[in-house]
């Protein structure tokens, strides 16, 4: 089995990284950052999406493991105390996984520049920082609404946890395969009108954005940022790909939620 380790190279992310690595060697686990079979993030959910978009290319033929060595994270499962039992399962691996929607933006140009595609493990969002956005909604290739305001940001499930959750979208479990629609500050009185509510479509619905008032504007893919021009259209739907991750010990989604966003001293407090 190949292993790959992809640390954030914080002081402590790269002891962990030693001890890792010393561990795999010893077990006779290859250390393989080209090829790898398993890729080990170590550090936080941000070190995880990077790990995610250096490996897209071979996500059908890789898992993930999130080792964290921040605060509590929604794509690790293994903290610097139990590397041991980590590398126990990696030995004695059967190939347990379990795997999560991706999001698919594909970017379609006013002129005859070809389409471009991107990958999302978290989200997408186009903002305009100098004015409204403007930019119509199509769901399923159906007029929606007309949006105005700064953004909008469409996550998956597991994404839904990060940007979607701050500007009050749902937290959905990432068993379900569902895009989410949030708003970021929408423009709504008597003459302009959107929703206002985050919005989750189903499988085999996608959603159209077409901006109207705008030559640039920014898009994010997770952490990248981009300033796009030309662009008459954004599709999104769920994409083919899926991330898989190993998965050798079950965390309660909702346990890890209620960890993440609620914690014990808060409970403790009432
Ligand atoms: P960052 O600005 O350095 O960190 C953003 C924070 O979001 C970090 O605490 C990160 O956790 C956390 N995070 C990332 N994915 C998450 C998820 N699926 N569920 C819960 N928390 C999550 O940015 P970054 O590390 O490069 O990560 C980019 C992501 O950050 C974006 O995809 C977006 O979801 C999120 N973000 C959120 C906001 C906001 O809430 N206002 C603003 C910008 C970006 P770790 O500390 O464990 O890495």
């Amino acid at each position: 089995m190949n292993i790959a380790i992809f640390s954030n190279n914080t002081e402590k992310s790269n002891e962990v990284t030693k001890k890792l690595k010393m561990l795999c060697l010893s077990h006779k686990l290859n250390l393989n950052n080209i090829l790898p079979d398993i890729v080990i993030s170590v550090g936080g959910d941000g070190t995880l999406l990077s790990a995610f978009h250096r490996y897209a290319h071979l996500l059908d033929s890789i898992r993930f493991i999130g080792v964290h060595t921040g605060h509590l994270g929604f794509y690790t499962d293994w903290r610097e105390f139990n590397l041991e039992e980590l590398v126990e399962s990696l030995v004695n691996d059967k190939g347990e996984s379990v795997s999560y929607p991706l999001l698919d933006v594909e970017l379609i140009y006013k002129n005859n520049q070809p389409h471009t595609h991107f990958l999302a493990l978290n989200e997408v969002t186009l903002k305009r920082v100098d004015g409204t956005l403007v930019c119509d909604v199509f769901i399923s290739e159906e007029h929606f609404e007309r949006f105005r305001g700064d953004g909008i940001c469409v996550s998956t499930p597991t994404g839904s946890t990060g940007y979607n959750k701050s500007i009050g979208g749902a937290v959905l479990h990432p068993r379900l395969e569902a895009l989410q629609l949030t708003e970021m500050a929408s423009l709504n009185n008597r003459v302009f009108r959107t929703l206002s509510s985050p919005l989750i479509i189903a499988p085999d619905e996608w959603i159209n954005l077409e901006p109207k008032n705008t030559d640039n504007f920014i898009l994010t893919v997770d952490q990248l940022t981009t300033t796009e021009k030309n662009v008459k259209k954004l599709n999104f739907k769920i994409a083919k790909e899926r991330i898989h991750f190993a998965r050798y010990k079950h965390t309660h989604f909702w346990n890890r939620v209620e960890d993440a966003f609620i914690g014990a001293k808060y409970k403790d407090e009432i």
